[in-house]
C-alpha cells in the first residue's frame, strides 16, 4: 500500500511516500517558502536528490509541483496519481471531537475549519493541504491524524482548568496536548526496547516546539502543552508557562495591544527572547564563548524540564525511563546533561561518554546501575502517521 504523508504548514508542504507494511520510504521532500518567487523544492529518493528554486504562488501550485516530481519520467516513483492508495494528513488540532485517526469527509473538514480559532497558525494550512490533495489525488483515501488525538486518554483531573465549569462544558476550554504523534511513536519504541508494556515513561520532545508527556501503560496521562501549543516548556520562540496576569499587566499598564502580546509570547519569547537566537546550536556556541544570557537561558530551559519530570514522576508514582527526542533532544548532549544532572533522588544517572556519542539509532545513555533508563529515540512522525493510516484501512 502506497501512503503519501502530507504535512501542510503555513508556508511549506513536507511529504513522504511510504510503502506499508514494509515501512519502506520511497521518497522524501518538502516545498518551503510557498508564496514567494524563490520557493525551495527538495526531493529525495534512493537514487536521486534534487533541490530547485521555483516561483510557487500557492499550496495548490506546491502540490502540483510535488505531483509532477512523483510522476516524473526520470526521477519519479509512480506512474499515475492512482498509484497513491491513501494520503495521511497531519492536522494539529482535533479539539474534543477527535481522539482517533479519522477518514476525511465534509463534516471532518468543517470541524478542522471550526478549530482554526484554537490553532490559527496550523489548522487553516493543514486544511488547505487536504482540499488540494483531494483535487489532485482523486482516487486516494484521505485520512487525518491529529496531533491532539493521542492525548485523548488524559484524565479530566489533569486536562480541566480550574475555571467556571461552563467554559469546559460549553466552550471546550481544556488542555488538549500536542506532538501526540511523536510521543506515541517514541513511547512505543521505548516499550519495545524495555521489553515491557506496563511502563511509566516521560517523553521529552525538544525541537522548535517543546513538550513533555507522562505516559503510563502506553497511554498519555498528562502533557505540558495546554489549550494551545504555547504552554509548558521554554521553546525556540514561545515562552511556555507564564502567570496569565502578565498579559493583563502588559495591556493595561504597559500599553501593549492584545495582538502584540500574543505575537510576543509566541514569536519573540522563549530562547529567542532570552538570547537573541532561537536555534540551540547558536546558543550553545555562544554559551561556550561565555555569553551570560545564553548560559542562563540553557539553565532555565533545563530547569523547567526538570520541574516537569519531578511533577510527572509524582503523579505516576514512579518512572521506568525518560525519553529524549526531536532536534534538540536527539542531538544536544549538553541539554541532556543539564536536564539529567544530580537526579540520583529520581534514580537516573547519565553516562557522559555514552551521552557524547552521536548516533541516529535508539540508544541508552544512562550508567549501567541507573535504575531509570535514559533513552534517546529519533522521532518519526511520518512513519507513525503511515502506521496509523495503514491500521485504519486494514
Ligand atoms: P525539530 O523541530 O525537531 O526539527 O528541531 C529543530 C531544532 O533542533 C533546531 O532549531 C535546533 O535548535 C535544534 N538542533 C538541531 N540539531 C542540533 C544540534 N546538533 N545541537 C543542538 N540543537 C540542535
Amino acid at each position: 500500500m502506497n501512503i503519501l504523508i502530507i504535512n501542510s504548514g503555513s508556508s511549506s508542504i513536507k511529504y513522504q511516500l511510504i510503502k506499508m507494511p514494509s515501512k519502506k520510504v520511497i521518497c522524501v521532500g518538502a516545498i518551503e517558502r510557498i508564496g514567494s518567487t524563490d520557493a525551495i523544492s527538495n526531493y529525495k529518493t534512493d537514487a536521486n536528490k534534487v533541490e530547485k528554486i521555483y516561483e510557487i504562488a500557492s499550496h495548490k501550485a506546491g502540490l502540483e509541483r510535488i505531483t509532477s516530481l512523483l510522476l516524473d519520467a526520470e526521477i519519479g516513483v509512480i506512474d499515475s496519481t492512482e498509484d497513491i492508495d491513501a494520503i495521511g494528513h497531519r492536522v494539529v488540532h482535533g479539539g474534543a471531537y477527535y481522539t482517533e485517526t479519522t477518514l476525511i469527509d465534509e463534516e471532518v473538514k468543517s470541524k478542522i475549519k471550526k478549530l482554526s480559532t484554537l490553532a490559527p497558525l496550523h489548522n487553516p494550512a493543514n486544511l488547505l493541504g487536504i482540499v488540494m490533495a483531494e483535487e489532485v489525488f482523486t482516487t486516494a483515501t484521505q485520512v487525518v491524524v491529529f496531533d491532539t488525538a493521542y492525548h485523548g486518554t488524559v484524565p479530566v483531573k489533569a486536562k480541566k482548568y480550574a475555571l467556571p465549569n461552563e467554559l469546559y462544558e460549553n466552550d471546550g476550554i481544556q488542555a488538549y496536548g500536542f506532538h501526540g504523534t511523536s510521543h506515541k511513536y517514541v513511547s512505543e519504541i521505548a516499550n519495545e526496547y524495555l521489553h515491557k508494556e506496563n511502563t511509566k515513561l516521560i517523553s521529552i520532545h525538544l525541537g522548535n516546539g517543546c513538550s513533555i508527556t507522562a505516559i503510563k501503560d502506553g497511554k498519555s496521562m498528562d502533557h505540558s502543552m495546554g489549550f494551545t501549543p504555547s504552554n509548558g516548556l521554554i521553546m525556540g520562540t514561545r515562552s511556555g508557562d507564564i502567570d496569565h496576569s502578565i498579559i493583563y499587566y502588559m495591556v493595561n499598564t504597559l500599553g501593549y495591544s492584545l495582538d502584540d502580546v500574543n505575537e510576543l509570547l509566541n514569536k519573540k519569547s522563549g530562547m529567542l527572547g532570552l538570547t537573541g537566537f532561537n536555534d540551540l546550536r547558536d546558543i550553545e556556541e555562544e554559551a561556550s564563548n561565555g555569553n551570560a544570557n545564553c548560559i542562563l537561558a540553557l539553565e532555565m530551559n533545563a530547569y523547567r524540564i526538570r520541574k516537569y519530570i519531578g511533577a510527572y514522576t509524582a503523579t505516576m508514582n514512579g518512572l521506568d525511563a525518560i525519553i529524549f527526542t526531536a532536534g534538540i533532544g536527539e542531538n544536544s548532549s549538553l541539554m541532556r546533561q543539564l536536564v539529567c544532572k544530580d537526579m540520583d533522588y529520581f534514580n537516573f544517572q547519565l553516562d557522559d561518554s555514552k551521552n557524547d556519542l552521536r548516533s541516529k539509532n535508539v540508544r541508552e545513555v544512562n550508567t549501567t546501575d541507573s535504575k531509570v533508563k535514559i533513552l534517546v529515540i529519533p522521532t518519526n512522525e511520518e512513519l507513525e502517521i503511515a502506521k496509523q493510516v495503514y491500521e485504519l484501512l486494514h
